[in-house]
Order: C-alpha cells, then structure tokens, then sequence
C-alpha cells in the first residue's frame, strides 16, 4: 500500500529516520490494519521508503527498508537479526556476563521489537499490535538463527507502552527455571521471565554496577533509591562497602531484594531494605542527619504515588537536592534517568542548578550511556535515552 509523505518529511525519510511519524503523512485512513507493510511515497509516487504501520507512544510505524525491492518476510529478519546477533559476539563468548540485548528495536534496523538473551533463554517484547502482527517471519527468523532452549515474550501494546498481562508470557522450547540464575561480570541475578512486566534487572546499567562494585563501593556506605530488586546494593556489597540501604515503595521489592542478595552468598540481615516512599525517607534522613557515601538515584521516568508525582524532567532538580542534603562531604551521588524528553546537556544542568540553589560545589566524576549492546541509531537521538552521571560532592 502506498502512502504519500508530506514535502517537508521526505527529505528525514530519506537521510534514514527510522520512525514515521504522524504528522508525517496525508493519508492514514487509508490503512486500517496494524502490521501492514507500507511504501512511502512523494506526491509523484515516487518510493522513498518502506515500513510497517504500527501504533506506539513515539509514532505511527516504523522504516524497515530503503529498498523497493526488499520483501519483509522471513529472510529479511534473519538478515537483521543476523546481523545484530554478530555485532554482539563479545558478549557471546563472555562467560562472565549472560545477560544482555540482543536485539535493540530501531538501532538494529526495526523500530519496536526487542530481544534480550538470558542465558540461553530469549525474550521479545512487541510494543506495538503491528509488529507483533509480523510475529510469525520474525519467530522463525530467530529460531533459524540461534540455538536457543526457550522462548518468551512482553507485549507493550497499548499507547503507553504498558505491559498487557497474558496468563503466560511463555511462547515454545523449555521453560526457564524460576528463578533464572544469570550473571553479569561474574555477579549472580535472579530472573523471573513469566512473572510480570519487569524480570528482575534491567541490563541497560552494566556498565554503571560495575564501576560502583570496581571503582567506589569499598569502605562506603550506599544509599540505593529506587531500588526495584536491589541490583546496584549487590553490586556494592560485592564490591565492600560496609553496608547498603535499599529503599523502594513497591513492597515486592523486599523479598526480590532479599533474593539478589542471597543468590551471591550475601546476608540480606546486614543490608537494610525499606519499602518506603523515596521522599519521605529523605524526610526521614534529614531529621536523623543521616548521611551516605555514595548515593544512587534511579527513578522512572514518570511516577505518581499516594502523596507524590515525580516527573523526571520537572522535578529531577528537587530530587538532586533532597540527595545532596544527606551525601557526605566527598561522598558521591550516581545521577541516573532513562528519560527521552531532555538530554544529557539539559541533565547537567539540573545538576548544577541543584548544587547553585544549595550553595554547593561539585565535580563531575564520569559519565555513561547506554553499552553496546543498547546499539543506538544514529539518526534516532531519542533511542539515547540514558545519562548517568557519578558527582562528587566537593561542598
Ligand atoms: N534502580 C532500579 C530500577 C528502578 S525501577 C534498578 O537498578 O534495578 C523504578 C522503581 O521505582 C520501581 O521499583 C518503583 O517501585 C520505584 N518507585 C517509583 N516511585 C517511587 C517512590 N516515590 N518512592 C520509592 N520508590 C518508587
């Protein structure tokens, strides 16, 4: 089917931006079935490029070919999937890490699909009812492509990217152990595959858990907010520090905690592990003149709870100041967001606005984004979407 592009876009379509947007094209009436392959064209019918129609919080579909001839069916996934999979060889022959992505949406040629591996074990997640809709060619693509023992999959469908629970997120092979043990640089996580949106880790900070563990923990004190299942703790206790605070609303969180620690021979009772809301425990903190060593920061991009909403782009400055307040004097706060909505230039400067309003100094120590593995497309600045930043407090 073709579909004619507004004269302002064609020249984004055809310098390679993989998303197509809404605005983008005159005549989306015209296709009413999600997964539909569809041809760009300009107002003379000339092809610019091809995608699928697919409806996701960021877009209308995605660019999957600049070719008129290429077919999208099952050789065509076998190429892209070929391909990233050799573009991650590394973490293939890694025996110290088996967790990591395998397959990064847009970054590796098709916007909204994911894959990750956990040992041996893959999982898809389809943020749209158009790709999932193209789900037969890319599961026998994959099948073709990789020894695997089991199968899983996410569903994000609706326009948010919420997860749909299906009673089972299992899809063909075996099925994984519950929990999963794998390992990132040699530490042990615990994995759940069919158990909710979330399986126990995100692999997108690595990189940042194994500078906390190699470069900083050692004699510390951690303060872990937003904690989830407790990952940047573990890797501070395997690290040295003295002891690790863990704080997360959701009261999962304590048990899923409990289990990180105790997968890596760690006593949870020497760890403190609260479920409360982040910003009462500041509260808390700052009454008892508490202060850490090292401070984590990772909350979601967007939450509301009983009493607060936290929006990352409007209140990450206030955030930063609440931690700075109860981070000793050269300790170091670990700054992260996974936001899309501002960049990393926008983010350093929330943290010298935080430290300008308290009169305090800082320096920056390192910074990081996404790993290799969390391949980016260049044309596509918005799939860049972590910053992390570690900030020493001078004052
Ligand atoms: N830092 C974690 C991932 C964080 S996911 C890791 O490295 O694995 C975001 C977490 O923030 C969720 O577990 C959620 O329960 C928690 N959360 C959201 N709002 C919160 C709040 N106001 N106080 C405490 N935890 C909150």
């Amino acid at each position: 089917m073709n579909l004619t592009v507004k004269p302002d876009y064609i020249n984004n379509y055809k310098n390679g931006h993989p998303l197509i947007s809404k605005e983008s094209v005159v005549e989306w009436s015209k296709v009413t079935q999600e997964g539909t392959i569809i041809n760009l064209v300009d107002s003379k019918k000339r092809f610019i490029v091809k995608g699928y129609y697919g409806i996701q919080n960021k877009g209308y579909g995605w660019v999957l070919s600049s070719s008129t001839d290429e077919n999208i069916d099952t050789d065509y996934f076998i190429k892209k999937i070929k391909s990233a999979l050799e573009y991650r060889e590394d973490f293939f022959s890694d025996q110290t890490t088996t967790a990591f992505r395998v397959f990064n949406g847009e970054g590796d040629g098709i916007g909204g699909l994911t894959i990750d591996y956990f040992d041996g074990y893959y999982l898809l997640t389809w943020y749209s009812i158009g790709i999932y809709e193209l789900k037969e060619n890319i599961l026998d693509a994959l099948k073709q492509s990789v020894d695997y023992k089991g199968i899983y999959q996410k569903k994000r469908f609706d326009g948010k990217g919420k997860y749909l629970d299906d009673a089972d997120d299992f899809v063909c092979g075996e099925r994984a152990p519950e929990p999963l043990i794998v390992k990132e640089n040699s530490v042990n996580f615990a994995i759940y595959l069919d158990d909710g949106a979330m399986v126990g880790v995100f692999l997108d900070q690595r990189d940042v858990r194994r500078t906390i563990r190699d470069k900083y923990a050692k004699g510390k004190t951690l303060l872990n907010t937003f904690s989830y299942t407790g990952a940047f703790s573990v890797f501070g206790a395997l690290g040295g520090t003295t002891k690790t605070t863990s704080v997360d609303l959701a009261k999962r969180s304590l048990p899923k905690t409990q289990e990180q620690f105790r997968v890596n021979n760690i006593d949870a009772e020497n760890q403190d592990i609260i479920v409360e809301d982040v910003f009462n425990y500041f509260k808390y903190a700052v009454r008892k003149k508490l202060s850490f060593d090292i401070v984590v920061l990772d909350p979601p991009s967007f939450a509301r709870s009983k009493k607060h909403t936290f929006s990352a782009s409007k209140d990450y400055v206030k955030l930063l100041k609440e931690a700075i307040q109860i981070t000793s004097k050269n300790g170091v706060i670990v700054a992260s967001t996974n936001s899309a909505n501002f960049s990393m230039m926008t983010f350093r400067d929330f943290i010298k606005r935080a430290f300008k309003e308290l009169n305090g100094k800082f320096k920056v120590e390192e910074s990081f984004s996404l790993p290799k593995d969390f391949r980016v497309n260049p044309k596509f600045k918005e799939g860049d979407y972590l910053k992390v930043v570690f900030i020493r407090k001078l004052k």
